[in-house]
């Protein structure tokens, strides 16, 4: 049977304001971006397209969005860096769990094409780029057309809804990111199985914390599940905040039935592998904590690193 291919209309703007025209010039079509196309091509069937007159808008060429800054508070990156540069610039000033995240993040190869914005902008699975970030408190700037293009910064938070979904205006461009230059007494990454590969059955964990006299002064933790969503709430973080350490079994079970209660609520069942995958993580990310705490002097001006 014949079966026509068409062919898209590539578009490659060189600055923001080609490719502010280009999206006046297509305002009634929904441009699709392309930024490293590691997930896009990896898309069953994506290619050759039997979907007629799509627009692509290569975002490679854009100067602006490969700038990166940084001051004695914050980095602040362009949608079209790659996590691999983000590593290579940020390597000692930046958190180091945003490094191990990335760092655990497919190969070199691959992390040399996955930008950050492409990372936060999937929309099939989540990525741990984005959960680590979100932990982080990283704000991005995101630009939109409503009658005229609007650009404004949002927490990363703000642009997932409550189940993880990405949550922007239609046809929205992510052109930066920031993130906060800070560190903490204890930084935890975790991550089992390929969230590209197999998305039902991986997941990741990220916690940040502060210490104080023996217990916890300021968490933020995050699991993500990469075909479902993050598990992500103030009240989990409040459940970490004020734990003495080490952690007690009591609390260790308090938190453990919250993530899992947290999985029957708001996403549908999980299948077993990704919860005994959970349950080891969290696991191991508890005794790790206690082993850190254990051996933590107190000296003053000593950092509990991983
Ligand atoms: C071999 C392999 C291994 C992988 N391993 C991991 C892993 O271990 N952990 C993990 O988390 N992920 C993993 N991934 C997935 C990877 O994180 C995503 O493919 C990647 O983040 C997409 O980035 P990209 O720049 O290639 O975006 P693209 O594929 O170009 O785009 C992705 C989506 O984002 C949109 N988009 C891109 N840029 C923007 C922007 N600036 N503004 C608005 N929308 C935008 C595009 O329209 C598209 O819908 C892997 C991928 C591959 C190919």
């Amino acid at each position: 049977m014949y079966v026509e291919l068409r062919s898209p209309n590539i578009h490659e703007p060189e600055n923001m304001a080609a490719y502010n025209n280009t999206i006046l010039n297509y305002r009634d079509t929904t441009p699709f971006l392309w930024a490293g196309g590691t997930e896009i091509m990896s898309q069953k069937d994506f290619y050759p397209a039997l979907r007629g007159n799509i627009e692509i808008i290569s975002l490679g060429k854009i100067e602006e969005l490969h700038h990166f800054l940084r001051n004695d508070r914050y980095a602040e990156f362009g949608a079209m860096v790659t996590i691999n540069e983000i590593a290579q610039a940020g390597k000692l000033v930046l958190p180091r769990i945003l490094l191990d995240t990335i760092n655990s993040t497919a190969c070199r190869t691959v992390r040399e094409r996955i930008t950050v914005g492409g990372s936060l902008c999937t929309k099939r699975f989540k990525t741990s780029l984005a959960s680590t970030l979100m932990i982080l408190d990283a704000a991005i700037e995101l630009r939109y057309m409503k009658k005229r293009m609007h650009s404004k910064w949002y927490q990363i938070s703000r642009i997932y809804d409550k189940n993880g979904k990405l949550d922007i205006p239609e046809g929205a461009l992510l052109s930066k990111v920031r993130i906060a230059i800070q560190q903490y007494d204890y930084q935890y990454y975790k991550t089992v199985g390929s969230p590209l590969s197999d998305p039902d059955n991986s997941l990741s964990v990220a916690l940040v914390a502060r210490f104080e006299q023996g217990s916890i002064s300021y968490a933020r933790v995050i699991f993500t599940l990469p075909s479902k969503g993050f598990i992500y709430s103030r009240d989990l973080d409040n459940l970490f905040t004020s734990i003495h350490l080490p952690v007690s079994i009591s609390r260790y079970a308090q938190v453990e039935s919250y993530v899992i209660d947290y999985i029957r609520e708001n996403f549908s069942e999980i299948p077993p592998l990704q919860e005994s995958r959970l349950r080891g993580c969290f696991h191991d990310m508890i005794r790790d904590m206690n082993e850190t705490v254990l051996c933590y002097t107190g000296t003053p001006g000593e950092r509990i690193q991983q």
